[in-house]
């Protein structure tokens, strides 16, 4: 037997989730965004299994692949090309990008294309991260409109807080005032703005975490939402100790037992990407049961407190999240978010 540590893909919950995504936004197109490695989930293997109009990845190198691999429909490079020499290999391989600076619009100007790109023009509506502002956004459009290396123009924003019951509506209005005057193909929304906000669905949404069926919304869990958890990871014990009173566990003494106790030592570390930094009292599915972690996350191994689950021993199945166990709830006892948990899935964790 190997190492028992894998995450187990669920492709029923991702067909289901992106049923959801469909239903919420009737007659839009999604694209699938699949950047890091599908949130760590696989790129190519969520790939396959998605049947959608077309994928968001942040890298040339992503969008090549995947051209590689037989997919014809668009991708879209996120934040566009990173420098000049990229334009003429994403004409090759028909991959359409952002534009946000004046710079990539350079580039594309002075490009030697066999035929012209799709780029979507992002626009600056008050999240200050990429794009034009409403004082550029004129001469952006114009010089695109007017380069011959251009195919089509779609505008596009990003919600700085989608999530939150402050939500969009600044930068909703923002976007309008800038785009008025056009008539282009708009894309405006990622996962929680396709569940909240409708008003933003326009032609082309933009869904990533909900396709993996973890909440883009803070304080709503994604079962109330209607999703699905495509990844669970899964481990086993792989030792058990006894420890009396006052004896510790794992490194530096972070956890003493108050009694005595039994303890599950459970295969995964966070050199597998389980966060150092979660507690004491996180929360471990062993056996079907759900008991806290103990002492620090070692980079292979983690401690949980069994005592309460005498069935368990060496072999017992663990879920560290995914199925039963809302990757949210450790998230956020470890300070995180789920986007940061799912997508630091480390490659020496076997994925079936
Ligand atoms: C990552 C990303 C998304 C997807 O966001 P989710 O919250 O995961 O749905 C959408 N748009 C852009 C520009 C992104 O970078």
């Amino acid at each position: 037997m190997s190492r028992p540590l894998i995450a187990r893909i669920d492709l029923q919950a991702l067909h289901h989730n992106v049923s959801l995504v469909r239903a919420c936004a009737p007659g839009a197109k999604l694209l699938a965004v699949i950047k890091a490695n599908a949130y760590g989930h696989g790129m190519l293997r969520i790939a396959h299994a998605l049947d959608v109009e077309g994928f968001a990845i942040l890298t040339l190198d992503e969008a090549l692949c995947l051209r590689k691999e037989g997919f014809t429909c668009p991708i879209l490079m996120l934040e566009g090309v990173f420098s000049a020499d990229e334009w003429p290999v994403l004409d090759k391989g028909k991959i359409s990008a952002v534009v946000h600076t004046f710079e990539q619009i350079v580039w594309l100007e002075q490009a030697v294309l066999k035929s012209p790109v799709d780029v979507f023009l992002k626009l600056n509506t008050g999240m200050n991260r990429l794009g034009f502002d409403a004082g550029k956004i004129r001469e952006a459009h114009g010089r695109l409109q007017g380069c011959p290396n251009v195919a089509s123009i779609t505008m596009m924003t990003h919600f700085s807080q989608a999530d939150e019951e402050a939500g969009i509506g600044k930068q909703m209005n923002c976007f309008r005032q800038m785009t008025k005057a056009f008539h282009y193909p708009e894309s405006l929304a990622n996962s929680a703005a396709i569940l909240r906000h409708p008003a933003t669905h326009r032609d082309w949404v933009r869904a990533g975490i909900m396709l993996y069926g973890a909440s883009p919304i803070d304080g709503m869990s994604a079962q109330s939402l209607g999703l699905r958890p495509v990844m669970t990871l899964e481990s086993a014990l792989i030792g058990v100790q006894e420890v009396k009173k006052g004896q510790m566990v794992g490194y530096g003494n972070e956890w003493i037992a108050s009694g005595k106790k039994r303890i599950g030592v459970v295969a995964c570390g966070y050199a597998d990407g389980y966060p150092r930094h979660a507690p004491s009292g996180t929360p471990v599915l062993v056996a079907g049961c759900r008991v806290p972690l103990v002492g620090r996350v070692s980079m292979d191994m983690l401690a949980v407190d069994i005592t309460e689950v005498p069935h368990a021993q060496p072999g017992s199945r663990v879920i560290l999240w995914g199925e039963g166990l809302p990757v949210e709830e450790v998230a956020a006892s470890s300070g995180t978010i789920c986007y940061e948990l799912l997508s630091a899935l480390m490659p020496r964790v076997k994925t079936i």
